[in-house]
């Protein structure tokens, strides 16, 4: 046994976070069949891909109900599966959806779960990439991914006694293009292996030819080879061959081996798959090849598929005593890429992403970084719910008989990751039924927030206070700041740092006052009219017409601070609007055109600099089309194809233009036409520029789909074709227009759809001019959008689309989303910044933090209607608490604080700066671990786990792929063993997991606390804010 072998061993023997769980010694590598080094072996993987949702709901696949929309029952597969590999001890089968696992599980009696237990311990059942779903990587966010992944192992290691059921490979087959992200956390969380089917189809054909489907993929700039991550591409579908799938739902030839039945066709059969296999090999650079068998829902009768695919491994194998080279075996993905290993060569490597996805000249998969702008919006809000539900069930030291709450909105949000949910390429009755789960979910949680709340406000006997969000804060309407006389605003930080914000509430045409935690009034306060745009938006059941506009300071960091409004008797005069076309503040000057009405010029007063600055809304027609050749490809949810890549004007006139100015915000409100509208602000103190868009309900009486774009321009920049973009919100890439790094790019059919990128959260422009000190504008988005620069100077985001025509990928529906009996209409918002990318703090540094800030990770209002007064409300509860004990470095973000088993608490930190973004804070951080919240004390047992908190990282040993012309170790580092005891280290884009055993008893006491660094922090960013 070499030391390699040996160490794959320790992989399987070790135990997972939590009880040792017992040995295991056929599964993994150890069960993997033995190829023969003189022949073809040609790994079969029997597969089904279950979509948790698409053409059907999650639970409409998973009974199996509703058949006549498409023949899918998922609770059948799994059944019929379980009952067919004992049959024969070579069959194979891997199941990858975590979400209908757990769901058939539940529903297993005891005899059978010990069935299933002794199939995955005999590596006859494998679970694979194991996440709640098989998320999209275009349009999600890394905070996402790697919840719906550990939510996904948790449940495995709660099912299975045995580390057998560790996924050790992910399966993204069926994703519309690939993330450099989702490779980094998949090598993270300890995986030796990615497989995926879709790549542009010439960058496939490229690699076809020179051998290089399967790379060492490294998937980080800053985290070295431990985020490098084996990468095979399918060289075809992953679908089985043709004429090979053996499923009642396909149409092909069983294997009939009879040799008396007039129907006998095992020879021609054999041949047939013989040929295939010859033809492929010439693809594949040792002597192992895959061939997935299966396909979508597969397998609901599986001994189907096992009892042709048993004749089929005899008769081809049989071959080989008169001369065939090909070895048929049941295999898996773990068992091909241990195969690859074996085989010790070097590999080539990439270090750029998979995006777009084009399947032909005429279909590029970037419609979908946009279609359904409000379920992505949705998404967004339920992550940033998520994490405060669980940071506060921590704080609150909430016990196991309160995490069904919060199980449900881990779920939920583990659904909406799917390549077929946040993307919105799924049936509309399939978005509806996503979004209500989102919105039950989050009221579950609201349930959790709550009893925290409750039990943290509290000064005395715990009452049951109600912590209510504001849902449809979206069409500016609050019930309980327009219906109630007196309400208190408690508003949570889920960030680790303190945080400033402006609070806007929808109120009636009255004065309101306003008292902080101390019961000192806020004296500055403004009312601001609803532009009327909002006030008729379909659907809005709301009287109030003015928002009431005060900032909050120096809300703590894993904590919150309530602040206490009346409505007084006096009537509001409301805000009158001037017709100014200069807006500022301290710091910026934004300056419109009078006769265009449109945006002009941007001054940072400070630097005494002024940026030239455009910005339109305009819109593409998307193609009709039938879809019977590639030409003829329609504009969908998948696809965007614009009408001779020509945008067009939404309005030839000026919009029609209000401005409000007052203490706090000033405002400039343009109705564009019947159904565009924005608001560009400026915040006093900050000089960055928010811009709410309003479009919709988008016509279509022309019968042209339309698909609309927000547009930049800089004046005066060299741009020279490039921009950036983020990868799932983490590292950001350089996209070059009309380029792909590593193949010969053909923009000619789709120049504009061929140039557009994911926009998880941040898109940028810098300017290369000699002389430009590394100046960039940069727009931060509140959702995932496509963008692109399709010229020089130039950013352009998608903003809304609603299309006639399916685009033939499957969905059978056109795009074309309706609410209340209209065109749906979406509202959102981006923020504009000017900065630069050499002197901290860069602009870089400050696009993550502001996107965070009020994007990501925003602080959440809760609205609670009272009877007391401020002075009363004070006196009773407490009004200022911070969970954070330790100060943590400005450049680290408590990424993840949740309960786990029993008493232990799962914390994820991580460093959000990349090694050169900012010379001072792109710096290794420091941070105490110990004391960090009250239930993390001194001598408690910290253990670092890998990324998916699933195995102790000290466990965690990877298969080593060789690169060409380099050696190097692709293992994750190990913890030092001192260091829980001082400070963590947190290099650039490092993230690290932890689980946390507090110490038994005295931990269900809360002491309410001021966090004493508030102020020092909030200086601090506010200064920073203010500089740039
Ligand atoms: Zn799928």
């Amino acid at each position: 046994m070499g030391a390699l072998e040996f160490s794959l061993l320790l992989v399987f023997a070790t135990f997972v976070a939590g009880s040792p769980l017992p040995k295991a010694t056929t599964c993994g590598y150890d069960a993997c069949p033995v190829p023969n080094p003189d022949l073809i072996n040609v790994h079969l993987f029997p597969h089904t891909h279950d979509d948790v949702g698409w053409l059907k709901t999650v639970d409409q696949y998973y009974y199996g109900h509703k058949n006549d929309i498409q023949t899918a029952g998922v609770q059948y597969i799994l059944d019929s599966v379980v009952n067919e590999l004992p049959k024969n001890p070579d069959r194979r089968f891997i199941y990858v959806e975590t979400a209908y696992l757990r769901q058939w599980w539940n529903q297993q009696t005891q005899e059978s779960k010990e069935k299933i237990e002794a199939l995955v311990a005999s590596g006859q059942l494998e679970i694979i990439s194991g996440g709640w779903s098989m998320h999209d990587e275009a349009v999600t966010h890394y905070h996402s991914i790697i919840d719906q992944f550990t939510w996904g192992f948790k449940n495995i290691d709660d099912m299975f006694n045995t580390t057998c059921a560790r996924p050790h490979v992910g399966w993204q087959i069926d994703p519309f293009g690939h993330a450099r992200e989702t490779a980094s956390i998949m090598s993270q969380m300890g995986f030796d292996g990615l497989f995926f089917a879709r790549l542009d189809e010439a960058d496939k054909i490229n690699r076809y030819k020179n051998k290089e489907l399967e790379i060492v993929w490294k998937a980080s700039a800053n985290l070295g080879s431990a985020a490098s991550l084996f990468t095979v591409a399918f060289h075809d579908y992953y679908h089985a061959p043709e004429g090979y799938c053996f499923d009642v739902i396909c149409d092909d030839d069983p294997i009939i081996d009879d040799v008396r039945s007039p129907d006998y066709n095992v020879d021609a059969r054999v041949q047939d798959f013989i040929d295939y296999i010859e033809r492929q090999i010439q693809y594949f650079k040792t002597n192992n090849i895959l061939v997935p068998m299966g396909q979508d829902f597969s397998y609901q009768q599986a001994s189907y598929w096992f009892n042709n695919i048993d004749r089929l491994i005899k008769y081809v194998n049989e071959r080989q005593s008169t001369g065939s080279r090909v070895n048929l075996m049941y295999s898996t993905p773990s068992c091909y890429l241990k195969a690859l290993q074996n085989a010790d060569l070097s590999w080539k490597t990439k270090e750029d992403d998979f995006f777009p996805y084009s399947s032909d000249d005429y279909s590029y998969w970037t419609g979908y970084y946009t279609s359904r702008p409000t379920l992505k919006y949705m998404e967004r809000k339920g992550n940033n719910f998520l994490q405060i539900c669980k940071q506060l069930s921590v704080l609150a030291d909430l016990r196991e008989e309160n995490w069904e709450d919060l199980a449900s909105l881990r779920e939920a949000m583990g659904i909406m990751q799917h390549h077929d949910a946040i993307t919105g390429t799924e049936k509309q009755h399939v978005a509806e039924d996503y979004a209500l789960r989102l919105h039950r979910s989050m009221e579950h949680c609201h349930v959790t927030t709550d009893k925290a709340l409750n039990k943290i406000a509290s000064k005395g006997v715990q009452e049951n206070l109600e912590f209510k969000s504001c849902l449809y804060s979206n069409v500016s309407q609050c019930d309980i700041s327009e219906n109630s006389d007196k309400f208190v605003v408690t508003l949570y930080n889920p960030l680790a740092q303190a945080s400033t914000l402006y609070v806007r509430l929808p109120v009636l045409d009255f004065v309101y006052e306003v008292r902080d935690d101390t019961d000192t009034l806020i004296t500055e306060t403004q009312m601001l009219r609803i532009p009327t745009p909002i006030l008729t938006l379909p659907g809005r059941a709301s009287i109030a017409t003015q928002e009431l506009v005060f900032r909050a300071t120096d809300i703590p960091p894993l904590g919150y601070k309530s602040y206490h409004v009346t409505k007084t008797a006096a009537a509001s005069a409301p805000a009158m609007p001037t017709n100014d076309f200069v807006i500022n503040n301290d710091v910026i000057e934004v300056t419109f055109n009078p006769e265009t009405h449109k945006l002009e010029s941007v001054k940072d007063i400070q630097k005494d600099k002024t940026y030239s600055l455009s910005h339109d809304f305009q819109y593409y027609e998307g193609v009709e089309g039938d879809n019977s050749v590639a030409s003829a490809r329609a504009s969908g949810a998948y696809i965007f194809r614009p009408v001779n890549h020509q945008k067009k004007p939404i309005t030839n006139n000026p919009p029609a233009t209000e401005t409000y100015k007052g203490p706090l915000v000033n405002e400039i409100h343009q109705v564009w036409n019947e159904w565009v509208s924005s608001v560009v602000r400026i915040y006093n103190g900050y000089n960055d520029i928010e811009i709410e868009w309003t479009v919709g309900p988008i016509p279509i009486d022309d019968d042209i789909g339309k698909e609309i774009v927000t547009v930049y321009t800089v004046g005066g920049w060299e741009t020279n074709g490039k921009f950036f973009t983020d990868s799932n919100g983490r590292e950001i890439l350089e996209r070059n227009r009309n380029l792909r790094p590593t193949w010969d790019f053909d923009p000619s059919f789709e120049p504009v759809a061929g140039n557009y990128y994911p926009v998880t959260t941040t898109i940028s422009l810098r300017n290369f001019a000699a002389d430009s000190a590394g100046e960039e504008f940069a727009v931060l988005t509140d959702r995932a959008q496509g963008g692109s620069s399709i010229e020089n100077g130039t950013l352009e985001v998608m903003l809304h689309r609603r299309l006639l025509f399916d685009d033939g990928k499957g969905v059978y529906e056109a795009l074309n989303e309706t609410a209340f009996d209209k065109g749906l209409v979406a509202r959102g918002k981006q923020i504009l910044l000017f900065g630069q990318t050499q002197t901290s703090p860069t602009s870089i540094y400050l696009q993550r933090l502001i996107s965070r800030e009020n994007m990501v990770l925003a602080p959440w209002v809760f609205l609670t209607p009272t009877i007391l007064s401020s002075s009363e409300w004070i006196s009773k509860y407490n009004t200022l608490y911070s969970g954070l004990k330790k100060e943590v470095p400005g450049n680290v973000n408590i990424l993840t604080l949740e309960p786990w088993d029993g008493d232990k608490i799962l914390v994820r930190v991580e460093n959000f700066m990349e090694q050169n973004d900012d010379p001072e804070l792109s710096q290794t951080a420091y941070l105490p671990i110990q004391g960090l919240i009250d239930r993390i004390t001194d001598n408690l047992e910290i253990r670092e786990t890998v990324l998916g908190a699933n195995q102790w990282l000290e466990d965690s040993v990877r298969l080593e792929f060789k690169v060409e012309g380099e050696d190097g170790s692709q293992q994750l580092p190990r913890p030092e063993p001192d260091e829980f005891k001082t400070n963590i280290t947190l290099n650039p884009m490092q993230i690290r997991t932890f689980i946390v055993q507090p110490p038994t008893g005295g931990a269900n006491t809360i002491a309410p606390s001021v966090f004493s660094f508030v102020s020092i922090f909030a200086l601090t960013l506010w200064k920073n804010l203010a500089q740039y």
